[in-house]
């Protein structure tokens, strides 16, 4: 049996594994707190010598290592290729922006929701990741990068509700006070729409941002791009997210991915106000709704075209005349293959 891994623990589990080794719960609350920045526990001289070897012998340790470090020349962003203990690979971003600077981790090696244009799913779903791999990417890119993190959006590699228990857990301990501390309303997990867990994650109570993606406006264009749409239409999504939003009254994103000829069309413009507006909204309330619009980024297996400017700008206005807020999401590391699962698969084939 694999031994347990430290960074994966909550507090309390961790009094209690200091519990089993003979040792006070006090060593829990001293351990924490370094662990969570980083510090390796081979090198933690607060506990004596032979009480690392115990530790070292009961548990496992292990932070992301960098295995590629790219720095966009245009904006600063860094794309980092980690490895993780077994030494699969996923892909962190760190993103600057005026107010602080975000990461964007993986959730999981690979992904199994097989959306047609995205490169993370091509090699299918390889395993989760653990808590602690979740909460190791942000430690590791704050290190790193020597930048504090201040918030933390799921957008990378894997799909963040196909790994629940973990995701949920680590949300937990990346906003425990003696931890990294970040607030929840500083974190966005984006969802391509497990239903199911949408109404699970709503009743956690936790005050994250959650952000769908949409990426069609009915469900024969959704379906034929992303398979999870035979699962779970549109409507059920959209009923899904106004409970999200009633119970929560936290905000929700759609981020929507323009593919020349697929569903970027002034017709498919129309019908996404539509759907978002009669699927979302009723007489009395005004749910606010914004939609992130991004120029898909061309993936050399999909064979999918971004769309072109005028195209682009005639879509947003069409959303914006019929009452849905809509944004053109700067695309930040355009020079670093910074969308999901491209580096992972460039360095999979060899060719970084
Ligand atoms: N599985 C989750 C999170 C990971 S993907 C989800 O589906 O939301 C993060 C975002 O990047 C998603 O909106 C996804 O649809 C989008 N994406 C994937 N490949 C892309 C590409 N080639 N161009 C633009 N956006 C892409």
């Amino acid at each position: 049996m694999s031994k347990p891994e430290l960074l994966s623990m909550t507090k309390e589990e961790l009094e209690a594994f200091f519990g089993a080794l003979g040792e006070p719960s006090y060593r829990a609350a001293q351990m924490f707190p370094l662990l969570h920045r980083g510090d390796d526990p081979a090198d933690m001289t607060c506990f004596s010598k032979p009480l690392r070897a115990k530790i070292a012998e009961a548990a496992a340790w292990h932070l992301p290592q960098v295995e590629k470090k790219l720095v966009s020349q245009i904006d600063g962003t860094v794309k980092y290729l980690f490895s993780l203990a077994d030494g699969n690979c996923v892909e962190s971003v760190v993103m600057k922006y005026k107010y602080g600077n975000t990461v964007c981790i993986s959730s999981q090696v690979g992904c199994r929701m097989g959306c047609k244009f995205c490169a993370s799913t091509i090699g299918g779903r390889v395993r989760d990741l653990t808590p602690g791999e979740l909460l190791g990417q942000v430690i590791a890119a704050g290190r790193d990068s020597g930048e504090r993190i201040g918030g933390i959006v799921l957008m990378g590699i894997g799909e963040p509700l196909d790994n629940y228990a973990n995701v949920v857990k680590f949300l937990h301990l990346v906003n425990s006070p003696d931890g990294l501390n970040i607030g929840y309303r500083h974190i966005s997990l984006s969802t391509c729409g497990l239903v199911p867990k949408i109404y699970d994650l709503q009743k956690e109570d936790l005050p994250i941002t959650l952000s769908i993606s949409l990426h069609a406006p009915d469900d024969e264009t959704r379906s034929a791009i992303m398979p999870v749409n035979r699962s779970y239409g549109i409507r059920e999504l959209l009923a899904a997210c106004r409970s999200y939003f009633a119970t929560t009254g936290r905000r929700i994103s759609f981020e929507y991915t323009l593919i020349a000829g697929k569903n970027d069309s002034p017709e498919q413009a129309k019908k996404l106000a539509r759907a978002l507006n009669s699927g979302l909204r009723t007489r009395t309330d005004t749910m606010p709704i914004h939609v992130n619009l991004i120029p898909v980024n061309e993936v050399k297996e999909t064979g999918f075209r971004q769309s072109d400017r005028a195209a682009v700008k005639k879509f947003a206005a069409i959303l914006e005349e019929n009452g849905v807020r809509a944004t053109v999401r700067r695309t930040l590391g355009s020079d670093i293959n910074a969308s999901c699962g491209q580096l992972r698969r460039a360095n999979a084939e060899g060719r970084i």
